[in-house]
């Protein structure tokens, strides 16, 4: 039952195969087992049982909500929630508790959805890891599959491999986490610069971030607000568009989201690819890209063509460019956001306030990471007004070079760009800290970040399994607004490569000791 589609099990709710509390309760059973994950940052075991009772009287009488009624969800703890602890994974927030619940929260629970808990990040969303968070680093389900394990097994030499686990990616890691091991079936995260894609990617499930201005901001607590967009993870291409249907639209709460009304869409079964145009970008040919995910990439681009797509090389000539600027203006609009975590109005408060001064820089030395207050110092560096023309100036104006290589290519009749996710399948958590978390960061969002540059929508889904076992993924960037066009070539792509449920080994052997305290990645 766990490992339906959110679409399959919300008709095994209508059919009444199961109802919303037996389903809550075994996905809390499921919790419970995957604890070593790490996560769920708050499990909220009781919210979630009243929502599945209040779910399971509607089902009674027949009335129910629509598609989430029931339907187990989980929520990246950077969202904010009314009553629930919401911490950004940092000590600066850690025991706060929102007045109200985020835009696309409250949807979801208009709707029906029943709420698991808040999901582990990267500190404030900054990395793609989900391993520099006060709460431990995420662990990815795959590392206990039954797949990996076998594998592992066959292969004496990549014994290592079982003994050290495997990072989930991130910065939503802990919600690509908690679908892929089965405890719901969607989860919110959020996307600046991948960190819905890259986890989902490497955690093997759906991974959708739409078009800047498509879904409300309020309440998730900002990174960089010109590019972050609320992220859907599920099991399938057809769920991340049900998601979609129930959180798009204008928000008078958000002034950049568009005020046209949005129209839920569903995506057909039946697809034809044979209209359609494959862009692939020679740019993405990127170095360091394994030879697996570019044998795969390149396999995708055949098949579309057998099936009588018209697939053709297209040039983003801008795209090297594209992570250095990411950069400048993260950090630039991040040092602007942070200004707000004084110490004065909520969060943490040093006890080291001999003046004023005093007290907002213990704060804020107590309260962030040191990748948090790396940033800081280099977006203020970028903004000093003898640096502003040069850097963040230059990078805005490269920002619009990069959006225009897209229009281009979009209006030269390409309906859908194809890429990979990732450099490669996930990492182990001793390789992935070998390096501070900017230059992993910017070796991990080079094929992401480009479509939070442009606004424009991207999912990702998982292709196949690696050598190793462990999930490969490729995606798709599409025009801005046309998410019903995305997702279908997506879905259709989905329907060709039938990638395998993860299989897991009794979960419970793996609870052992889980290392809380992480070295804390250099910011340099
Ligand atoms: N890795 C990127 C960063 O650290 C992605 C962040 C995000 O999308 N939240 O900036």
């Amino acid at each position: 039952m766990l490992g339906l589609t959110l679409r399959e099990v919300a008709l095994a709710l209508r059919e009444g195969k199961v109802s919303p509390t037996e389903l809550c309760q075994r996905c809390l059973h499921f919790i419970r087992k995957t604890k070593f994950l790490n996560a769920y940052v708050t499990v909220t075991e009781e919210i979630a049982l009243k929502q599945a009772e209040q779910a399971e009287k509607r089902f009674l009488k027949g009335e129910t909500l629509g598609p989430l009624d029931g339907i187990p969800i989980a929520v990246k703890d950077n969202f904010s929630t009314a009553s629930i602890q919401t911490t950004c994974a940092s000590q600066m927030l850690k025991g706060y508790i929102p007045p109200f619940n985020a835009t696309v929260v409250q949807k979801l629970l208009d709707q029906g959805a029943v709420l698991m808990g808040k999901t582990n990040l990267d500190e404030f969303a900054m990395g793609s890891g989900s391993t520099d968070t006060i709460f431990g680093p995420v662990r990815n389900p795959w590392g206990y599959s039954r797949q990996y394990q076998e594998r592992c097994a066959q292969n004496p030499e990549d014994t290592k491999d079982s003994s050290d686990w495997l990072i989930t990616g991130g910065s939503s890691g802990g919600s690509a986490a908690s679908v892929a091991s089965l405890t719901c079936f969607a989860s919110l995260g959020s996307d600046t610069g991948g960190s819905t894609r890259n986890p989902a990617a490497n955690c093997g499930v759906v991974g959708l971030k739409p078009t800047y201005g498509l879904l409300s901001r309020h309440g998730l607590i900002p990174l960089v607000n010109s590019m972050d967009v609320p992220g859907i993870l599920t099991r399938s291409v057809h769920d991340a568009a049900t998601v979609l249907g129930v959180l798009g639209g204008h928000d008078p709460k958000d002034s950049t989201t568009v005020p046209e009304p949005f129209k839920p869409f569903s995506l057909p079964d039946e697809i034809d690819v044979r209209n359609v145009c494959v862009g692939i970008p020679r740019e993405y040919h990127a170095p360091g890209l394994s030879k697996e995910i570019l044998a795969h990439w390149t396999k995708a681009a055949e098949l579309f063509e057998k099936a009588g797509a018209r697939v053709v090389e297209v040039s983003l000539p801008h795209t090297q460019h594209s992570i250095v600027c990411y950069h400048v203006l993260c950090t630039a609009e991040v040092a602007s956001n942070m200004a707000r975590f004084d110490g004065l109005e909520y969060g943490h408060r040093s006890t080291i306030d001999s003046s004023t001064e005093v007290m907002y820089a213990s704060t804020r030395h107590e309260g962030f990471n040191d990748v948090v207050r790396g940033r800081i110092l280099s977006g203020n560096y970028f903004l000093l007004k003898q640096n502003y023309d040069r850097y963040f100036v230059k990078a805005q104006k490269v920002r619009r070079l990069i959006s225009n290589d897209f229009m281009k290519v979009f209006s030269s009749g390409v309906d859908v760009l194809l890429t990979p996710t990732t450099l490669s399948d996930a990492s182990r958590y001793s390789e992935f800290i070998k390096e501070d978390n900017r230059t992993r960061s910017a070796q991990e969002d080079i094929f992401t970040q480009c479509a939070n540059m442009a606004g424009l929508p991207a999912v990702t889904l998982p292709v196949a399994l690696s050598e190793r076992n462990l999930p490969i993924s490729l995606q798709f960037i599409g025009q801005g607004f046309r998410e019903k066009n995305l997702l279908t070539v997506a879905k259709w792509y989905e329907q060709q490569v039938k990638f395998p449920l993860i299989e897991f080994q009794d979960v419970a052997d793996h609870v052992s000791e889980f290392p809380k305290k992480t070295k804390s990645a250099s910011a340099s």
